[in-house]
Formats: C-alpha cells, sequence, structure tokens
C-alpha cells in the first residue's frame, strides 16, 4: 500500500537526514521533494502546496529551538502530524442512534458498494453486538441483489428484497418497517450506481435519502481512481451532503492521493477502508495509523487487531501443550496454516509490521505460497501425519509420487519442519504462545 509515496517521502527525508542543523536551505530542498511525492500519488498540487508550507513553516519555526532532535527526525514528525491533520485528526465513528438506526450506501457502480455493505453488516453484527438487515435497492440489475443475497448468506444476516418492485424508495421504507417489526436494529441500504455521476442516479440517491432520512449515508470509492475519486467524491456530496467516506481496493496498487485528500477537499471524514475481497477486509479508519503506514513505519496496532480477531484461544493452548510436550506433528502444522490464511492476505498483513512491507515488496507471497506444503502433507498417511518420525525413505518415496513433488522438497521440507519443531520447543520453556497473546492482548487500544 503506497509504495511509491514512500519511497519518495522517504528520499526527501534523506536528503535532511545527514545534517546537524536545521537551515532554509536544506528544509527547502527536502520540502520540494516531499511536494513531488504528495503531487506524483495523485494528491491535487494546491493541497500538496499548502501541506509543504505548514510543513516548512513548522521546522523553520523549531530552528532555534529544538537542538537535541535531528533534523530528518524532525522532518519526519512534522510531516507525520501534518499527515494526520490532513485525514482528519481522528477515527470518526458511525452513528447508530435509531431505532432502527438506517445507514445508506452510495456510490457509482463497481466502487465496492455491495461487498462494501455485506462487510459492514459483518462488522456491525460480530463487533458491535447489532442485529443488521441487509436491503437490495438496486432495482435495475437483478444480479445485484442475488449478490447481496449471497453476501448476507455468507456473513449471516438476513436481507430484505423485491425483484417485482421497481421502487427504491418504496422498498428502502418497507425495510424499515419490517426491521422494526423483526427487531432488527440497523438497516443497511444498497443502492444502485451507474459507471459515472449522471443525472438520474444523483436524483434516486437523494429522493432515497429524503424518503428515510437515515442516520448515516456513506460515500463508497474506488481508492484506485486516484483524482477522480475525489472529484466523484464533491459531486456526490454536492448533492446528498453524506457523512463519510469509504475506501476501497486499498490492498491493489493505490498512489494514496485519495486517502490524502478526500478529507481536505469534501470536509468529510474517511470512516472505513476497504482492503480486499473477503468478508472481514475492512479497517476502520484511523488517521495516525494510515500516516505511519504511508510513512512506512507499518502499523501494528491493526495487525495485533487483526491477529486476535482470527485468534482461537482453545486451539492455541492445544497447540502449546503439544509444542512443550514435543509432539507437534503434521496436523498441526497444517492447522496453523490455516489460522494464518484466517487472517486474510499475507502480503498486506506482512507490509503492517514495520520495516517487513518494505522487504517484502517484490516476493510474490500469497495463501497459494502454502499450497506445496499442504499437497504433501495431504499425500502422508493419518498415522504419518501423527509421526513425523515414521518418515523412512520408502513412505517419502510415496508421498513425493502423491504430490507430484520429487524427493528432495520432501526431504527439505522435513529437515525444515524438524528446525521448526525443535526451535519453538525450546521456545516454549521460556515464553508460551499464550503470553505471548497475552501480551499482545494487553496492548489493545480500542
Ligand atoms: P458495486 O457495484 O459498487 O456494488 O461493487 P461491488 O461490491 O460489486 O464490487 C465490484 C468489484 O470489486 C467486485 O469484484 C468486488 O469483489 C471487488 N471489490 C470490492 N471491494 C474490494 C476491495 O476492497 N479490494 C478488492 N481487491 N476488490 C474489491
Amino acid at each position: 500500500m503506497f509504495e511509491s509515496l514512500n519511497e519518495k517521502l522517504d528520499s526527501a527525508f534523506q536528503l535532511i537526514k545527514g545534517e546537524r542543523t536545521i537551515t532554509e536551505l536544506n528544509v527547502a530542498e527536502s520540502i520540494k521533494e516531499i511536494r513531488r511525492a504528495l503531487v506524483s500519488a495523485d494528491v491535487n498540487y494546491k493541497i500538496a502546496k499548502e501541506f509543504t508550507d505548514k510543513v516548512k513553516d513548522q521546522a523553520l519555526g523549531t530552528k532555534n529551538v529544538l537542538k537535541a532532535v535531528k533534523p530528518g527526525e524532525l522532518m519526519v514528525k512534522i510531516v507525520m502530524d501534518e499527515l494526520v491533520e490532513l485525514m482528519g485528526g481522528q477515527a470518526a465513528g458511525l452513528n447508530l442512534n435509531g431505532n432502527p438506526a438506517v445507514i445508506l450506501i452510495s456510490g457509482l457502480q463497481g466502487s465496492g458498494k455491495t461487498t462494501f455493505s455485506g462487510k459492514l453488516a459483518l462488522y456491525l453484527k460480530s463487533k458491535k453486538g447489532k442485529k443488521p438487515v441487509l436491503t437490495a435497492c438496486d432495482v435495475y440489475r437483478p444480479a445485484a441483489i442475488d449478490q447481496l443475497t449471497v453476501l448476507a448468506e455468507q456473513v449471516g444476516v438476513p436481507i430484505y428484497k423485491n425483484y417485482e418492485s421497481k421502487d427504491p424508495v418504496a422498498i428502502a421504507t418497507e425495510a424499515i418497517l419490517q426491521a422494526k417489526k423483526d427487531g432488527n436494529d440497523v438497516v443497511i441500504i444498497d443502492t444502485a450506481g451507474r459507471t459515472s455521476v449522471d443525472e438520474e442516479m444523483m436524483a434516486e440517491i437523494e429522493r432515497i435519502k429524503n424518503a428515510i432520512s437515515p442516520q448515516e449515508t456513506l460515500f463508497v470509492v474506488d481508492s484506485m481512481t486516484g483524482q477522480d475519486a475525489v472529484t466523484t467524491a464533491q459531486a456526490f456530496h454536492d448533492r446528498i451532503q453524506y457523512d463519510g467516506v469509504v475506501l476501497t481496493k486499498l490492498d491493489g496498487d493505490t498512489r494514496g492521493g485519495a486517502a490524502l485528500s478526500v478529507k481536505y477537499t469534501v470536509g468529510k471524514p474517511i470512516k472505513f477502508v476497504s482492503t480486499g475481497e473477503k468478508m472481514d477486509a475492512l479497517d476502520i479508519f484511523y488517521p495516525d495509523r494510515m500516516a505511519q503506514r504511508i510513512l512506512g513505519m507499518g502499523d501494528i496496532v491493526s495487525f495485533v487487531e487483526r491477529a486476535q480477531d482470527q485468534y482461537d484461544e482453545l486451539e492455541a493452548k492445544k497447540i502449546e501443550k503439544k509444542i512443550k510436550a514435543n509432539t507437534f506433528d503434521f496436523n498441526d502444522f497444517l492447522s496453523q496454516i490455516n489460522q494464518i490464511k484466517k487472517m486474510g492476505d499475507i502480503k498486506s498483513l506482512l507490509g503492517m509490521i514495520p520495516g517487513v512491507g518494505k522487504m517484502t515488496k517484490d516476493i510474490d507471497i500469497n495463501n497459494d505460497s502454502f499450497k506445496k506444503v499442504e499437497a504433501i502433507i495431504h499425500s502422508m498417511t493419518p498415522m504419518e501425519r501423527k509421526n513425523p518420525d515414521a518418515l523412512n525413505m520408502s513412505r517419502k518415496t510415496r508421498i513425493a509420487k502423491g504430490c507430484g513433488q520429487n524427493i528432495h522438497e520432501i526431504n527439505a521440507f522435513i529437515k525444515q519442519f524438524e528446525e521448526m519443531r525443535k526451535m519453538m520447543h525450546m521456545f516454549s520453556k521460556g515464553q508460551g504462545m499464550g503470553n505471548m497473546m497475552n501480551q499482545m492482548r494487553n496492548t489493545r487500544r480500542f
């Protein structure tokens, strides 16, 4: 995420890193590069200029005061604070005061509205203890209703839909009445979008909004569209004055412009970011954490939270016992792989760890990386999976045939497995996995 911006900002800081003091000259050089970095990340020039003017004033303001702080570090700190400010300062919550609370989802077709509606339902259900109902108001595409139906089933929430009706206002109004009857406390309304902003679509979403007075109107936008995202955000806001923005596809090769300029341009905060197609790939938008990621400092807090969400305490206790007793086997190994896979896209997870994102930038890591190992284990008999020591030459040859790999690969994997098992056993005598997760839990921020 934002690799190119991160690299360019890094080069800008390099210009001032070796300096002993802040001077007009070295600040000016560094500022020029920061501005270039922002503009090439698709931040509008006016915003980039204003941003760097502020950074410059602050840096020069500290010229005679802070002798103890190195100019390079000072510059990073000032840029970090300004980035947080630019993106809205604080995280903005959802207004769920209503019985039911109604959340209207708007945006262009393909922006990720329907996917986000499903994710939001899951988030409200699993993290906020709500009983949401999804509502399909795209009356033009039956496929869109089907898509929302599949997602509703996947996340385990009800859906209100009407394939016969061509009136989205009526559907939304009925859905709210039905929710009251059924005891659903949040109604999420997914609406139709067009491929570009047009009068008909705007009039429709405006009519729905006026009819149902939602507690929250969210505008969903594809972050890959850069400056266009900001222009569309403005056009929608001029018409329907939404409350917050959802940035999608941040897992892609997005340059960062939309994340950085939407709040400044429209005046409304980003509330959520979406980082994948899976239903749990949704994060609350924290300006400080995002600024850390932009500056390549990783986002260890989000990483730990993601780990905690997926962490299966019982399973971990069982594994911990087996490691201590040195009976960790191939079945346990498979179950650990599944736990990691559950946490989401591995590369994006690694990117959250300070420094690691840069290291793994050009390496192809994905969930398929485990396929080879999984195939080897699946070619073992249940007895072999339980008894790694039983693997003799003839068994290994059979396994190699079974999974279509050569014997060297089987040997290499078993060797690695044995080394890992040894290390984990040693580690378990010092600090167990449970302790590690407990420590992580203590760092939880909300
Ligand atoms: P809608 O037309 O606005 O309802 O958009 P959809 O929800 O149907 O999404 C359009 C496409 O983008 C689908 O293929 C989604 O799977 C995909 N998509 C949505 N959100 C994300 C995301 O955060 N990351 C990625 N990589 N794909 C996404």
